[in-house]
């Protein structure tokens, strides 16, 4: 079987995180409810990923995959294949659980439903705070993070980090944190460079860690005038150059800005190509080009809650429909009696 060796990015508590990992979020059908038919099909992949070299998954209570992906795991550790400290396993805490205490309770209940002892890094999905009745609970993100420093210091979790979170909420959190987060889990690919924020999370130590690292290339609707697309001759040229498709040329040059990267597929042939990455270098004029796609694309806004105290991003665009209810309220994972 192929195999493929990821390096590492270190962490600012020592630990070391690979620098690309399994996603595990299997995406929305155009009712907005989560294709959960895939779920045999990511299975696969992730057991696949595992057996070919993937040392770090990506989950969240959101995905309602955590029971699968815990399965996953043990299982590769029962047949030998990893030890659970080889694995490093995120996963995140959703926006009706931002009450200080409610912190520790969603990480003890994702421990739970994967069948692990702990995580080693567990993420503030959102910046704001939202009832599953869909309320803005305006609970201040230093509050939500206090939380987190708890399950920290209680050993349930080896690190703890924040995601979708902007320049000037990462400064506030850094000036008032006792606990730096190690992680900032932000949408970054060659449409959206997020040069600023990734400066400042290196200046402090923070590692970034990308999502929709492929952007509008696959599989999003985008203007038509927007570069790359799959067939954009810059991108050709150099996956000829280095006999790299597309997508693993965006996942490189991602590597080399120093983000890590977490692609979801549940193709095996694409899981493989994926970590496929490590092999080449692209040169600092390559570098230079690729950066000219930076138009601050952004292709996840999430419109719909661009009203809720704390919505991170600027120019959302026009929200035509309320938050999905699969974002608000799901059968398992725990809040089944909402449905
Ligand atoms: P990705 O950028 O990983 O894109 C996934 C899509 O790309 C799927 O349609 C997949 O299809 C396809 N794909 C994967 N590899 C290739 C390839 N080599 N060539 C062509 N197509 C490919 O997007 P995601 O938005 O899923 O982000 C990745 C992960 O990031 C998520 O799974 C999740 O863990 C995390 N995430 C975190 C968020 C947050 O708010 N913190 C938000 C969104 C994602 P197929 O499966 O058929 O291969």
């Amino acid at each position: 079987m192929a195999k493929v060796n990821i390096p590492k990015f270190k962490l600012n508590n020592g630990m070391e995180i690979p620098a690309l990992g399994y996603g595990t979020w299997l995406g929305m059908n155009d009712k907005f409810e989560v294709k959960m038919e895939d779920l045999t099909k990511l299975v696969d992949a992730m057991s696949y990923a595992i057996d070919v070299g993937y040392r770090h998954v990506d989950t969240a209570h959101l995905y309602r995959v955590e029971p699968e992906v815990g399965l996953v795991v043990r299982r590769k550790i029962t047949e030998g294949v990893v030890k659970r400290e080889d694995v490093f396993i995120t996963t995140k805490v959703w926006q009706h659980n931002h009450r200080e205490a409610d912190v520790e309770a969603s990480v003890r209940a994702s421990l739970r439903r994967m069948g692990l002892d702990y995580f080693d890094l567990v993420l503030m999905h959102w910046p704001m705070s939202i009832s599953v009745e869909g309320v803005d609970e305006k609970i201040d993100y230093l509050d939500t993070w206090r939380g987190f420093e708890t399950v920290l210091q209680k050993g349930l979790v080896k690190s703890i980090g924040v995601s979708n979170f902007n320049l000037s909420q990462m400064k506030r959190l850094l000036a008032h944190c006792k606990v730096v987060p190690v992680v900032n889990q932000v949408e970054i690919n060659l449409n959206l460079g997020q040069e600023d924020l990734v400066s400042y999370c290196k200046a402090n130590n923070v590692q970034v860690v990308g999502f929709t690292t492929f952007g509008s290339m696959v599989g999003r609707a985008a203007p038509a005038t927007l570069q790359p697309k799959m067939d954009n001759p810059t991108m050709l040229a150099l996956g000829k150059k280095y006999n790299k498709t597309v997508t693993q040329i965006a996942l490189r040059y991602l590597y080399q800005r120093g983000v890590a990267t977490i692609p979801k597929s549940i193709s095996k042939e694409r899981v493989l190509e994926n970590a496929s990455v490590f092999d080449f270098e692209l040169d600092n004029n390559e570098m230079a080009t690729l950066a000219k796609f930076d138009v601050g694309y952004r292709t996840e806004k999430a419109p719909f809650w661009q009203h809720y105290e704390n919505y991170p991003f600027e120019d959302p665009g026009v929200a035509t429909f309320e938050i999905p209810l699969s974002l608000r309220k799901w059968k398992d994972c725990d809040n089944y009696e909402f449905e």
